[in-house]
């Protein structure tokens, strides 16, 4: 078993191998994505085995790790893990032996391995990733939230709009009420 601490993984030897040939690798990766929404916090621990097939190679991946969300509430950091599991063929765009061009029926390029015989999971492994994280995260299920008219993250406590009323009108009906007591 070897470990990579890439995305991408040479398969010219794999793509010689007959139907059936495997590969195991213990994997450790540390993507950099660029999303606003998707920041990776701890690497992506596990295995990607690859499995040599008729029209190419069959990747299956099971991969821990934890992205750094911002908490839907009160827009902190909170850190998700996450656990994405792939399994998608790759299809060569060379052929191995001949060194020529193949035609590809596979329509999207993230499945394709390039002309050095190069395999990248990484844009598979974004994608798993990016539906791996819930729309809605919170840093913790009572999360206040902010203050939607001062902005102040109300988990450190009260802002100043919610002990005064500013508002007249209930300035009218304070004075009403102190008027019945
Ligand atoms: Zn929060
Ligand atoms: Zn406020």
């Amino acid at each position: 078993m070897k470990t990579s601490h890439g995305t991408e993984f040479n398969v010219a030897q794999l793509l010689k191998d007959p139907i059936g040939g495997r590969r195991s690798y213990d994997v450790e990766i540390s993507p950099d994505f660029q999303e606003e929404e998707l920041r990776q916090s701890d690497p992506l621990i596990g295995t990607v085995e690859m499995l040599r097939i008729n029209r190419g190679v069959l990747v299956e991946a099971a991969l821990d790790g934890a992205v750094t969300v911002e908490c839907s509430r009160c827009l902190r950091d909170v850190r998700y893990p996450v656990t994405v599991e792939i399994l998608e063929e790759f299809q060569p765009t060379v052929d191995v032996m001949r060194g020529t061009f193949v035609a590809v029926e596979e329509e999207d390029a993230a499945l394709l391995i390039n002309e050095h015989h190069v395999l990248d999971i990484g844009e598979v492994v974004r994608q798993a990733l990016l539906l791996a994280v819930p729309l809605q995260v919170l840093c913790r299920e009572d999360c206040a939230g902010l203050c939607l008219t001062c902005g102040k993250d109300l988990n450190l406590g009260p802002c100043e709009c919610s002990q005064d009323a500013t508002d007249p009108r209930w300035d009218a009906l304070a004075a009403l009420l102190s008027e019945d007591e």
